[in-house]
């Protein structure tokens, strides 16, 4: 009588009781990015009671421990189990996320928050599922690299500093971050963070009356996976109406909160000999009526401001928004579905004289960053702005990925379905590392999280069991 995988586990309570613990066990301090140390405490001190192994830090934080393979099966490839040990805390009711650890609870078959805060889910469980099952000692392996970074939720920062020999000597890495039970992800976008700046010429402002224009209420979201639901951008649209407004003169403007969330609201104050009539604008809001139920545009009269932008400034600005480049540019020819290339006009402010506006590529193929960024380039040029860039390499899809093709493997033999091989419109730690040890094999798959980055976030137990199956079935297979 043969015994199955999941019989030499202890079945499927105890696997997802057993990552629970785990998960438990790595979120009792405080993680968000850049202040990991107290948890990599917690993951080193894992590593060594539980597997035995001796684990090693570099500068950036992030660590790293080889495995020695399960006897006879020294000659197999090596794999990298990886994921990344920070985590986005959001807060709610007076919780500190500096401070605060997350309150875990088990509850209607999910583990979420207190509802405090965000949960940690992304990556903690994923990490945790690789830990505990490897703490069984009941899974046949080849040689294994954990490798668990930091600061991977601000620009993927702890990833950029793994030394390239932590990595060349494997011959696939599985990323664990990959938010979909039944997913495989091979591909997904660069980004390239753009900062526009020009110095706020200013005069005396003339004699007219001022007037504060608000668009406000738009959905916003985020920029690499909202970027293709045709949500408004209210900079977009209220400098397109401040370029068509006669005789106005500006005085501030402003909008969004952020390179990599669509700008939900945006103001300017103006001067103008009347006040402006917001028919045109609230026209080119009516598109928007599904997408952003709640867009309002106002204008009330404001105290003057003393100064207001030269014509040459106003002039130059209006028209750089204008040809910034927002939405998508090309879909993914390879992954029906995903969008392959977008950009996102993100944020307008003006700090210490300067006006600066920061804008966002993301692209899975360098040539359609190139498009856009070139294009951002070329109008910056025309209008004297200077730009400063901020990049990570795109990890282009392979569908014949001999990663993705095993898991495809263990995944029917598990279920009886396929997996689903995709790629994504957003930044993965694999696309530095692809960029590191180019022709890697990788893959990035994960338990179900819903709702990340938020304090809703929570993670369906039931995903656990059968998360646990697929990695031990690819380490066996491999
Ligand atoms: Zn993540």
């Amino acid at each position: 009588m043969t015994i199955t995988l999941l019989e030499r586990l202890g079945g499927r309570s105890t696997i997802a009781r057993g990552v629970e613990a785990v998960f438990r066990r790595l979120s009792r301090h405080p993680h968000p990015s850049h202040r990991e140390e107290a948890t990599r405490e917690d993951y080193i001190a894992f590593l060594r009671e539980e597997l035995g192994a001796e684990p090693r830090t570099d500068q950036a934080g992030n660590l790293l421990c080889r495995l020695n393979a399960t006897p006879g099966r020294e000659g197999r490839p090596r794999l990298i189990l990886q994921g990344h040990m920070d985590m986005v805390c959001a807060s709610a009711g007076g919780f500190r996320p500096e401070q605060d650890a997350v309150t875990i609870l088990n509850q209607d078959g999910f583990l979420r928050s207190d509802g405090r805060s965000s949960l940690g889910a992304d990556n903690g469980l994923g990490n945790a599922a690789v830990l505990w099952l490897l703490s069984t000692g009941q899974v046949a392996h080849g040689p294994l690299s954990l490798l668990f970074t930091t600061a991977e939720e601000v620009g993927l920062a702890g990833a950029r500093e793994v030394d390239t020999s932590w990595l060349s000597d494997g011959n696939c890495l599985l990323n664990t971050d990959g938010f979909h039970l039944g997913r495989a992800i091979v591909g997904s976008a660069g980004g390239r963070r753009e900062t526009w700046t020009r110095p706020l010429e200013t005069q005396a402002a003339p004699q007219l009356p001022a007037w504060r224009l608000t668009l406000t209420g738009g959905l916003g979201g985020h920029s690499g996976d909202d970027i293709h639901r045709g949500r408004a951008n209210t900079i977009k649209l209220l400098t397109n109406y401040l370029a068509g407004l006669p005789g106005a003169r500006l005085a501030a403007l402003s909008g969004g909160m952020a390179h990599n969330a669509i700008p939900a609201q945006a103001q300017a104050v103006v001067f103008a000999p009347a006040q402006p009539d917001l028919t045109l604008l609230r026209e080119a809001l009516e598109p928007y009526g599904e997408t952003d139920p709640g867009l309002t545009a106002e204008c009330v009269r404001t105290e003057a401001p003393p100064q207001v932008w030269t014509p040459a400034l106003q002039a130059h600005t209006l028209a750089f928004l204008s040809g910034l480049y927002h939405g998508v540019y090309a879909m993914d020819a390879a992954f029906p579905g995903t969008v392959g290339a977008s950009a996102n006009l993100g944020r307008v402010w003006t700090e210490e004289n300067t006006l600066r506006i920061s804008t966002f590529l993301r692209a899975a193929r360098q040539q359609e960053e190139k498009e856009l960024a070139d294009r951002h380039e070329a109008l910056a040029r025309a209008h004297g702005f200077t730009g400063t860039v901020v990049s990570y390499p795109g990890w282009p899809g392979d569908r014949n990925n001999s990663l993705a093709a095993s898991l495809d493997k263990v995944w029917r033999t598990q279920t009886g379905c396929g997996l689903d091989i995709s790629a994504v419109h957003v930044g993965l730690e694999p696309s530095i590392f692809q960029a590191k040890v180019p022709g890697m094999v990788m893959a990035s798959t994960g338990p179900d999280i819903l709702d990340a980055h938020s304090v809703d976030e929570r993670a369906p137990v039931d995903s656990l069991p059968d998360y646990v199956l697929l990695l031990a079935g690819l380490l066996e297979a491999i």
